[in-house]
């Protein structure tokens, strides 16, 4: 080996492995992905807010609009993902609950279109188990193993992710 040690070759043209592989996980998140943008738009138009923060697209609502959509029954949680898409209530809650959601979004990376069957299916089984639809549902254990979480943030993020 000489000086200084030639770097492996890489074909010209050809991204490397980890960013074909981060954007099959886009690719397959995309359907869900879809959704969030579709509903984001929607909340865009009403004064929400969206930033780019760490791969994923974050939508939140401020206070005024979280009080409008809560009394008209639109927006009942804290947090929702969908695929690469995190809509929030507000900006507090966007951030409270980033961990939390980010292992929804890597849930999205895995199952892809499925978890929007998987999900509610989960939450079903739990349920005609006579166990809690939302804190016995598997994908929200994973979360809350994962990301760590207290009873504040389980009370605030609720239903569907
Ligand atoms: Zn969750």
């Amino acid at each position: 080996m000489g000086w200084p040690p030639r770097r492996a070759k890489r074909r010209r043209g050809f991204p490397p492995p980890h960013v074909v592989m981060k954007g099959l996980r886009y690719l397959w998140a995309l359907p869900a992905s879809a959704v969030g943008a579709a509903i984001g738009l929607l909340a865009l138009l009403h004064g929400a807010r969206v930033q780019w923060h760490s791969g994923v697209l974050e939508c939140t609502l401020g206070a005024a609009q979280r009080r409008a959509a809560h009394r008209a029954h639109r927006f009942p949680f804290a947090a929702i993902t969908l695929g690469h898409v995190v809509l929030a209530a507000t900006a507090e809650e966007q951030s409270r609950l980033r961990r939390h959601e980010r292992v929804h979004v890597a849930q999205y990376e895995r199952w892809g279109p499925l978890l929007l069957l998987a999900y509610p299916a989960e939450s079903l089984w739990q349920w005609l188990r006579g166990r809690r639809p939302y804190f016995d549902n598997r994908f929200e254990q994973e979360a809350f193993r994962v990301a760590g979480g207290d009873k504040a943030c389980e009370a605030t993020e609720m239903t569907a992710g």
